[in-house]
């Protein structure tokens, strides 16, 4: 019987049916929290969330597939996986609407100033000064246009913005058609309102926002990641904010998860913060699990 380690946290938690196809197709499944580098031995198959995966853990194991349980495989050892013939598979799509729909609440929550608000009321203080924005008329700036890129820009030309985009290998005819403006980065950076990034974390990615991409920001500008803490650098971020650099920031993911008790984030009360939540909507996760437990069991019926 193969057997299927399952990593992911949400995995077969809110339905039995992914659980059920992997049982029917005769793989028996275990579950664990954390594994250290022995932790994949004895095992065919491993469904991952964030933890992290690496060449040793791979060596030390016979694991014929490893299935990601969402889309950005940072936390797997891409080039060993490829040395060892171990393919590694995702869930594409799965989670795009659940993220962009996050992104598009970030957008709310950061122009009405949703949490201040709140905040201010719940200590029972009525009157507020805080005025907010309206988005019609506003700039979105959307970089990388993938899945969940295209979903944010979408909802946002339904809202009445104007939406720019950069993603170098996107065609610029493709994103005329739908009514996005093709941009370079640093256009996209000068021009937006709301700058939301939607691009993997690699190498080419890695601090792609600097403090130096921050500083063409305009100073009422709004900064969004749902994607990956790397993607920014957290210490000009945190600059930004506290010299009013930027107008803000909504977060969704850090470099460090979950967030340390002492960051200085939580010195900052311009920005919006959630524990890396973008897939977690039931109808996302059952999408990833469903996909990730398929295919496992297509690989192992050729
Ligand atoms: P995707 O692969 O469909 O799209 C990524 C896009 O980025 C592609 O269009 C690609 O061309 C573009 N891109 C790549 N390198 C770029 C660069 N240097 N500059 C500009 N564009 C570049 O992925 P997706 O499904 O849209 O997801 C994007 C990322 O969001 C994932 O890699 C993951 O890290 C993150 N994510 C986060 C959550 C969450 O819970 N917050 C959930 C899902 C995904």
């Amino acid at each position: 019987m193969k057997r299927v380690l399952v990593l992911a946290r949400t995995f077969g938690k809110y339905s039995n049916e992914p659980l059920k196809l992997l049982q029917d197709n005769g793989f028996e499944v275990e579950r664990r929290e954390n594994v250290d580098a022995d932790g994949l031995k004895g095992f065919d198959a491993v469904i991952v969330g964030v933890q992290k995966i690496t060449r040793e853990m791979m060596q030390n194991s016979s694991v014929k597939i490893i299935a990601k349980h969402g889309v950005g495989v940072d936390n797997i050892d891409l080039e060993a996986a490829t040395e060892l013939g171990i393919p590694v598979t995702v869930t594409p799509n799965a989670n795009a609407v659940s993220v962009a729909e996050l992104t598009i609440g970030f957008i709310f929550a950061l122009s009405k100033k949703l949490i201040d608000l709140h905040n201010t009321l719940y200590q029972k203080r009525q009157f507020v000064s805080s005025v907010g924005l309206e988005l019609h008329g506003k700039t979105l700036g959307v970089v990388g246009f993938g899945s969940i890129g295209k979903e944010v820009a979408k909802r946002a030309l339904c809202l009445g913005m104007r939406v720019l985009v950069y993603d170098p290998y996107v065609e610029e005819s493709v994103l005329r058609e739908l009514g996005f403006e093709k941009v370079e980065l640093d256009q996209l950076l000068r021009q937006s309102d709301f700058v939301s990034l939607h691009v993997p974390l690699n190498e080419s990615t890695r601090h792609l926002i600097d403090r130096e991409k921050l500083s063409l920001m305009k100073k009422t500008a709004y900064l969004i990641n749902t994607a990956r803490g790397g993607v920014v650098d957290e210490e000009a971020i945190i600059e930004a904010l506290k010299n009013g650099q930027i107008a803000g920031a909504a977060l969704d993911v850090f470099n460090a998860e979950p967030l340390p008790a002492d960051s200085p984030f939580f010195d900052c009360p311009n920005v919006i913060m959630t524990p890396h939540v973008g897939a977690h909507t039931y109808e996302a996760i059952l999408r990833m699990n469903m996909i990730a437990a398929e295919s496992i069991v297509d690989f192992f019926s050729g």
